[in-house]
């Protein structure tokens, strides 16, 4: 299981799920358009739900259907 980072996040970028993240698997670059959580390393402690002031993350099995796709966003981000 993991947390992914979905569409509100896009342009507001504002990093403060990265200030909480207890293991540092949140990242993105300049040239994308958000964060994104690597599923590899996220161990569910659901810090950055908090932190984030778009309420942009959520737990995987419950992202809203109409951001599902983010799911694999945030992956494809990491190479899988
Ligand atoms: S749930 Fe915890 S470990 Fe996963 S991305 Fe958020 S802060 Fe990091
Ligand atoms: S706190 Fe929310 S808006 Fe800010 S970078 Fe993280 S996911 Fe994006």
């Amino acid at each position: 299981m993991t947390h992914v980072i979905a569409q509100p996040c896009i342009n507001v970028k504002d990093k403060a799920c990265v200030d909480v993240c207890p293991v540092d698997c949140i990242h993105s670059d300049d040239n994308s358009p958000q964060f994104y959580i690597n599923p590899n390393d996220c161990i569910d402690c659901t810090l950055c739900v908090d932190a984030c002031p778009v309420r942009a993350i959520f737990a995987e099995e419950d992202l809203p259907p109409e951001w599902a796709q983010y799911s694999e966003i945030n992956k494809v981000h990491f190479g899988k």
